[in-house]
Formats: C-alpha cells, sequence, structure tokens
C-alpha cells in the first residue's frame, strides 16, 4: 500500500490556526494548551481530507497545531526573532489577519458555528469550491462549499428569478448588464445564474434570504468566484469597480494595440 504524505494545511485549517493567535496577542500556543488541544480534534473531525490520513502519526496532532501556532507568530512583521520556516499559504493567511482582522475572526467563527451546528457535514463537495491548482477562497473550501450549495440550490434560483420577473425587473447580468435572452434570442430566455452575495465571513447558519442573491451573467459569475491565492471572492459590485478600471485602461491604448494595425 502506498504510503501517504500528511495532507497540507488547507486555507480553512489555516483560518482556525490564525483566529487561535491573533486572540492570543499573535504568540504561540504550547501544545498542552486546552485550546490546542481542541483544535486539534476539531481539525481531525473536518470533512476535508481523505480518511486515511487519521492513521497518519501526527495528522493534526497536538504537537503539529503548536508548530502552526509558532509559524503564525514567529513570521508576523512585528516579531523580532528568527521566523520558522512555513509555506506560502500561511504567509498570505498571515497577512489576511494583518489587514483584515475583523473578517477574518468573523470567517473563523462563521466556520466554528457551521462545523458546530453539523451543517457542514451533509454538504457534498461541490464542483468549483477549489481550482485546479488547489486554491481556495482565502476564508476556505469549506465556507465555499456551504456558499456554493446555497445559491445552486434549484428552488431558491426559481424563486430569485421570480422575485426580479414581480419587481418588474430585466433578467439581465446585475455587474455588466448582459441579457440572455436579448443576445441569444429564444434560447436565452428566462436564463441567468443566481449568485450569493453575501461575504464569505458574514454568511452564517442563517437561512439564505432572496436578498443575498444577484443575478450575474455566466461571465461575470466565474469572475466573482475566480481563486486567487490570499484573496476572498469579489463582489459584484467590487467586481463592476474592477471592470470600471480595467475598461478606464483600455481607453487609454493606442488604438493599433488594441484592433491591430490601424486602418490606412
Ligand atoms: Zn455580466
Ligand atoms: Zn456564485
Amino acid at each position: 500500500m502506498p504510503i501517504m504524505r500528511s495532507p497540507a494545511w488547507t486555507e480553512d485549517e489555516l483560518l482556525l490556526a490564525g483566529a487561535l493567535v491573533v486572540k492570543n496577542g499573535w504568540r504561540e500556543l504550547r501544545t498542552g494548551n486546552p485550546e490546542v488541544l481542541e483544535l486539534s480534534e476539531l481539525l481531525r473531525s473536518l470533512p476535508l481530507h481523505p480518511s486515511e490520513a487519521l492513521e497518519l502519526p501526527g495528522f493534526r496532532s497536538p504537537d503539529s497545531v503548536s508548530r502552526k501556532t509558532t509559524d503564525f507568530a514567529t513570521n508576523h512583521h512585528l516579531y523580532t526573532g528568527k521566523p520558522t520556516r512555513c509555506g506560502k499559504p500561511t504567509l498570505l493567511m498571515i497577512e489576511a489577519f494583518t489587514s483584515r482582522e475583523a473578517d477574518m475572526l468573523q470567517a473563523a467563527q462563521a466556520l466554528e458555528d457551521s462545523i458546530g451546528s453539523g451543517e457542514l457535514h451533509l454538504i457534498p463537495s461541490q464542483p468549483g469550491e477549489v481550482d485546479d491548482t488547489g486554491t481556495s477562497a482565502i476564508e476556505g473550501r469549506l465556507l465555499v462549499r456551504r456558499a456554493l450549495a446555497r445559491e445552486r440550490d434549484p428552488k431558491l434560483r426559481m424563486q430569485k428569478i421570480k422575485q426580479m420577473r414581480r419587481r418588474g425587473r430585466a433578467l439581465q447580468c446585475e455587474v455588466c448588464d448582459f441579457d440572455f435572452g436579448r443576445a441569444y434570442g429564444p434560447l436565452g430566455e428566462g436564463y441567468i445564474e443566481v449568485h450569493h452575495v453575501t461575504p464569505l465571513h458574514v454568511s452564517g447558519v442563517r437561512e439564505t434570504k432572496l436578498d443575498d442573491l444577484a443575478c450575474l451573467c455566466a461571465n461575470c459569475h466565474r469572475m466573482c468566484h475566480r481563486n486567487r491565492p490570499g484573496e476572498s471572492w469579489r463582489t459584484p459590485a467590487a467586481l463592476r469597480e474592477l471592470m470600471r478600471a480595467s475598461s478606464g485602461q483600455a481607453a487609454l491604448l493606442p488604438r493599433s494595440r488594441e484592433f491591430g494595425p490601424a486602418e490606412q
């Protein structure tokens, strides 16, 4: 039987370990600390890794959790001693906790709450929760999984589309105004994708409301969800800003570069 290597820490796990260190004033926590023991047990219960991982010596053991808190503490910019060596995902998580402490603590709390409620163990993994490089949003795979499962709920989708119609609004992309019916005729009529707008750190265990959902075209939807290391998903409003900024730049390009050789 091939020997499995201990799986790398995912963003979810780093989020929980990071929150522990932040609440401890950016100081490491020792192996015997009750909070370390508790986190070790919690991490070993998450539906993230193949069950064989549990057989591996040291898999998310109190020792390994304590070592991770040392990585967080010693790689923080205020630490004056020698930093331990850690991977890029840990450094990105430190950066996220440093620049957006309240959001990240809230995300860790949302994750803990959904683990506690048993909800996360019931949601099957979703296509697109990590990209092909293994990256998820900085808030981690499990909150992403929950958001994706919610917005793919066909009942909720239907209700959202009905709500738009009731309000007399055209079924078009809230970011770029793309209208499937206008572009594709009868084939596109009534088609729109539904996106969960509430940022991952805010969406708790509460029920999804129709106003938590936005209607987007397939392109804008993909761009809201595109995973980039160390980043959160973009909200439709943020995506609109990005589009505005980049089309502003495009206007500055010389025509010859934008459209090929200039016409004579
Ligand atoms: Zn769009
Ligand atoms: Zn979405």
